[in-house]
C-alpha cells in the first residue's frame, strides 16, 4: 500500500487523508492539537457541541455533503438567511423570507448603477457555472490580470462598500474590502449566492467519525510537526516533529501540508526559502468568536442576526442556530476588532463588549447569561493575496520540483468548507497521478 504524511489535521487535511484513504493509501495524519478539526473544531457547553469556525454547510457544497454522507452524519437543519444592519439610523433586514426581488432592491440602492454593472456579470458568471465561484478560476483570473493593482474598495462608491462588499468580506475574510482583491470575488460571490444548514450536533460526530473509520489511518494528534526537509538525491521527505517534549523524525515519500499558509512557513523556511517567501504574502486576519448562552430569547423570530459597521469591534451576531434564539454567537473581526481585541484579551471583557453592543436592539438588558465559550484564532480568516491566481502557480513551479512535496489548504480554492475540499480533491489527483507515472 502506498503511504502519504499528511500535516494539519483541520478540514484540509481531513479532506486530503479521506480522499487518499478511499483511493486505498495509508495515511500518517499529523495534527498538533489533541484533536481534529482545526477551524472547523467543536467545543463542548452544556452537554452540547458547538462550532466556532465553519459551521454554515452551503446546499451548494456537494463535495463536502458527500463526504459527510460517507461519514452518515448527515443530520442538517435549516440555517436561512436573516441579518439586519443598521443604516442611516434605521434597522434594514436582509431576509429569506423577504424575497429576492426585495433584497435585489436594497444591494441595488445600495451599490448604485455603475456598482451593479461591475458586481452584475460577476455575479451572473457563478450563477451559470459555479465552479467559477472559487479562487483560481478563468473568469475571475482575468478580472484579476485587470483590476488587483488596486484594492477591491477602489471600484465601488462608499455606501456599496459598506453595506454590500464589507458584510461579506469582513465576514469570509475577516478583511476590509481595502485588504480584499476583485480578483478572489468569485470565492465571495459563491458563498454570498448558496443558502445554508448546519449540522443538528455540529461538526464534532464527523470529526470523530472519520478519525476511528479507517484502519489505514494512523493518527498523529499531539505531534506539532517543526519542519519539513527534502533529499532530492533519494526522493524523500521527513517529517520532524515534537511529541510531549520528545523530538522525533520519520520519513516519507510524499508529504502533503495541509497547513495555512502562515503555518506552513516556518516549516519550510530553510529547505524552501522561496516557497515560504510567496507564502507569506497569503493575508490571513484574526477573528474572535464567542458563542453565549442567556436565560430568555435574544433574538425575534423575524431578527436573528445583526451586522455592525467599520466602527465596531463586533462585527455579527447573531442566534446560533434557527431555534436557538437564546443563543448568541458573537464574532469581532475587521480592523476595529483587530485594533481593540488580541490572542490574550479577557474573554469576559471582549463577551461584554459585545454585549453592550447589542443592548440598543435586543433583548440583552435584563437577560442573565448562563454560560459561554470563547475562542481567538489566529490565524483566523484567509483573505488571500492581489493577483493570488499568480501566487499559486508560483507555488506550484517551485513546488514540482520537489517530487516529495504537496500543498494544499485555505489559500487553494478558497476559504469556505468546499474550497478546502475542493483544493484538496485536485491535490489529491496529483498525488495519484505522480503515483501512476512512476
Ligand atoms: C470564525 C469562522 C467562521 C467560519 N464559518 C464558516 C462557515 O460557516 N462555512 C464555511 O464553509 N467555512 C467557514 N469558515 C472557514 C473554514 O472553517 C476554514 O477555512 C477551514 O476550516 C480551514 O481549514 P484548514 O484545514 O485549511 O485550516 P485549519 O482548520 O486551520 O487546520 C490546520 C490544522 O493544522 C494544525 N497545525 C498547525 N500547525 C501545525 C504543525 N506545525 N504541526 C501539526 N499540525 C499543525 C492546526 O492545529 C489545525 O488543526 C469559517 C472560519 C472561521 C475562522
Amino acid at each position: 500500500m502506498r503511504k502519504v504524511a499528511v500535516v494539519g489535521g483541520g478540514a484540509s487535511g481531513i479532506a486530503v487523508a479521506f480522499y487518499l484513504l478511499e483511493n486505498n493509501y495509508e495515511v500518517d495524519l499529523y495534527e498538533s492539537a489533541h484533536q481534529l478539526g482545526g477551524r472547523m473544531g467543536s467545543e463542548e457547553m452544556d452537554g452540547r457541541w458547538f462550532d466556532f469556525g465553519g459551521k454554515n454547510i452551503g446546499r451548494k457544497y456537494s463535495m463536502f455533503r458527500n463526504f459527510l454522507r460517507s461519514m452518515g452524519r448527515d443530520m442538517f437543519e435549516y440555517f436561512g438567511f436573516n441579518s439586519s444592519q443598521v443604516i442611516g439610523g434605521r434597522v434594514v433586514t436582509f431576509s429569506k423570507g423577504k424575497g429576492k426581488f426585495a433584497n435585489l432592491l436594497k444591494v441595488l440602492s445600495f451599490s448604485g448603477l455603475s456598482g451593479l454593472a461591475r458586481l452584475y456579470p460577476c455575479v451572473g458568471a457563478v450563477r451559470n457555472d459555479y465552479s467559477q465561484g472559487a479562487l483560481n478560476t478563468p473568469y475571475f483570473n482575468k478580472i484579476s490580470a485587470e483590476c488587483d493593482h488596486k484594492p477591491l474598495s477602489a471600484y465601488f462608491n462608499r455606501k456599496c462598500v459598506n453595506h454590500v462588499l464589507r458584510p461579506i468580506t469582513v465576514r469570509m475574510n475577516g478583511a476590509e474590502p481595502d485588504e480584499c482583491y476583485f480578483g478572489n470575488l468569485g470565492s465571495n460571490i459563491a458563498l454570498a449566492l448558496d443558502s445554508y444548514e448546519q449540522l443538528s450536533e455540529g461538526m464534532y460526530g464527523t470529526v470523530s467519525e472519520f478519525g476511528s473509520r479507517y484502519p489505514s489511518l494512523r493518527l498523529f494528534t499531539a505531534h506539532r510537526v517543526d519542519s519539513l526537509s527534502f533529499d532530492r538525491e533519494d526522493g524523500r521527505a521527513r517529517v520532524a516533529f515534537t511529541r510531549d517534549g520528545v523530538q522525533g523524525e520519520r520519513e516519507y515519500e510524499k508529504v502533503v501540508s495541509a497547513l495555512p499558509a502562515a503555518q506552513l512557513i516556518p516549516l519550510i523556511r530553510d529547505a524552501l526559502p522561496d516557497v515560504a517567501e510567496l507564502l507569506g504574502r497569503v493575508a490571513y486576519y484574526p477573528v474572535a468568536v464567542g458563542i453565549v448562552r442567556y436565560e430568555d430569547h435574544v433574538f425575534p423570530d423575524e431578527q436573528r442576526a445583526m451586522i455592525f459597521d467599520h466602527s465596531s469591534p463586533l462585527s455579527n451576531a447573531g442566534a446560533y442556530g434557527i431555534h436557538d434564539l437564546n443563543i448568541v454567537r458573537y464574532t469581532f473581526s475587521g480592523k476595529t476588532a483587530r485594533s481593540m481585541i488580541h490572542a490574550d484579551a479577557p474573554p469576559e471583557e471582549v463577551v461584554s463588549m459585545g454585549e453592550k453592543i447589542i443592548e440598543p436592539y435586543f433583548n440583552i438588558g435584563n437577560n442573565s447569561r448562563t454560560s459561554f465559550i470563547y475562542k481567538y484564532l489566529s490565524p483566523g480568516l484567509c483573505a488571500y493575496s492581489p493577483y493570488h491566481y499568480r501566487l499559486i502557480e508560483k507555488l506550484d513551479a517551485l513546488t514540482d520540483p520537489v517530487k516529495c512535496l504537496y500543498l494544499t489548504g485555505d489559500y487553494r480554492r478558497g476559504a469556505s468548507l468546499e474550497a478546502c475540499f475542493r483544493g484538496a480533491a485536485e491535490t489529491v489527483d496529483r498525488v495519484i497521478q505522480a503515483d501512476d507515472r512512476a
